[in-house]
């Protein structure tokens, strides 16, 4: 149904990939629980093995649920196609391992999910690429940064953990003069909150495992390709403008147009690296899809709620969340995420880190837990938990020092969760 750009969000989010079955009629998406497909003869395998015509061989490359799941989030996003993989981090080495070669590097964001600044500073070395980590509030230094072996830029639109908006049309101006790709990391604002698309990126990657899905059960991630970029316009990308050996010198570029990219993830990709979503995954992230919507505009609501009523408790000394009028980022909400700012943030806790663990050890409703995007409420102490191992000016500067904590606000009553932190706070603070 990608085609039928026409329909509203809520119906998309709904019907955009997913047909009634053509063996059954069954009308929900079957978990296509096979590894392997028939061929109807030597012919027709060698036509798919040489991506001469599309189709299921293995499931490693490509299954129909999956499938579904891909076209869907592709549509929903604006896409021309997408690729699902098995976890968000997956996704973000699917991104960059078309472009990247040993000695190129890719610009991105301070401001980043933890693990992805784990990702970028450290792990991603040992394939001989780096990250150059700038301020993305500061564009000219963006463009500073790049030289002539940035493959591409990295941000994510709503960042972790503090809510801070990215400007993506300046960002993506940036990347655009200079003939590289922007990746999005829309997990934290889904395509209901911000299309990054529309602001000019190139590709779009999710941890499916947040909202998409949406209930905390299942790990898979997605790289969106906008279809827009030239990958033949310089010289920079031949994995996509060069003749492919492992396809007889095929052109990914010149062969599949704006499906360059999801070809060539697939093909390439997926074959070799392994990272693939399984089928049942898929199908609880298209039920959870069903729904979001819905889940997003109750996140926001009770995040401002939330947000605005801990602004004016005496016992925080300050809140990130940028649907707030005071954050320097309210500013953006119109242009990139028109919807609402999400619902992550942080606050200050007066008292620092013995408030904070009080804090959290007496919530109810809340989970203290390494997530975000889940229907219920989540908080965690980033100093005591996943940023324990950093220095106290690392901490500082990640927005995750002793007296800080962050929320991810679900979907309760936002009555029940206001009074959840205020008798934990009573606690924390007395
Ligand atoms: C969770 C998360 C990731 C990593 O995704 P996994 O599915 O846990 O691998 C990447 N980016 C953001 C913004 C996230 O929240």
């Amino acid at each position: 149904m990608s085609e039928e750009t026409t329909y509203g969000f809520d119906t998309l989010q709904i019907h955009a990939g997913a047909r009634p079955d053509p063996a059954t009629g069954a009308r929900q998406v079957p978990i296509y629980q096979t590894t392997a497909y028939v061929f109807r003869d030597a012919d027709h395998a060698a036509a798919l093995f040489n991506l001469q015509e599309v189709g299921y061989i293995y499931s490693r490359l490509t299954n129909p649920t999956v499938a579904a799941l891909q076209e869907r989030i592709a549509t929903l996003e604006g896409g021309a196609g997408a690729v699902c993989c098995s976890s968000g981090h997956a996704a973000q080495l699917m991104a960059l391992f078309p472009l990247m070669t040993p000695g190129k590097n890719v610009v991105v964001s301070t401001r980043l999910y933890g693990g992805t600044v784990t990702q970028f500073s450290q792990t991603i070395k040992r394939f001989g690429w780096s990250a150059k980590f700038v301020d993305f509030d500061d564009i000219d230094a963006i463009a500073a940064a790049i030289d002539d072996d940035t493959r591409a830029v990295f941000c994510e639109t709503v960042a972790n953990p503090g809510g801070h908006i990215s400007d993506l049309r300046a960002i993506s101006a940036v990347s655009d003069a200079a003939g590289i790709p922007l990746i999005v990391d829309n997990t934290t604002a889904t395509p209901y909150l911000s299309r990054p698309i529309e602001h000019g990126a190139t590709l779009v990657v999710h941890s499916t495992t947040k909202y998409l899905t949406g209930n905390g059960t299942v790990m898979g991630g997605c790289v969106v390709d906008s279809g827009k970029f030239d990958w033949s316009a310089n010289d920079k990308f031949p994995s996509l403008s060069e003749p492919e050996p492992a396809y007889h010198g095929l052109k990914f570029a010149e062969t599949f147009g704006p499906l360059a990219f999801t070809f060539h993830s697939i093909a390439i990709g997926l074959r070799d690296l392994g990272m693939t979503l399984n089928p049942q995954a898929a199908h609880y992230t298209l039920m959870g899809i069903e729904t979001l919507s819905l889940r997003m505009e109750r996140h926001v609501e009770n995040a401002v709620k939330i947000a605005t009523w801990l602004e004016n408790d005496p016992r925080i000394d300050y809140v990130t969340y940028a649907g707030l009028p005071s954050s320097p980022y309210y500013k953006l909400i119109p242009k990139i995420c028109p919807k609402g700012a999400g619902a992550l943030f942080t606050i200050a806790v007066k008292g620092g880190y013995d408030a904070c663990i009080k804090l959290v050890d007496n919530l109810e409703i809340f989970s203290h837990v390494a997530n975000l995007g889940d229907a219920r409420s989540l908080i965690i102490h980033s100093a005591s938990t996943t940023h324990r191992q950093l220095t106290a000016e690392q901490q500082e500067a990640a927005g995750a020092g002793p007296g800080i904590v962050r929320l991810s606000i679900g979907i309760e009553d936002a009555n029940d969760l206001m009074a959840d932190l205020d008798q934990a706070l009573a606690k924390a603070t007395s």
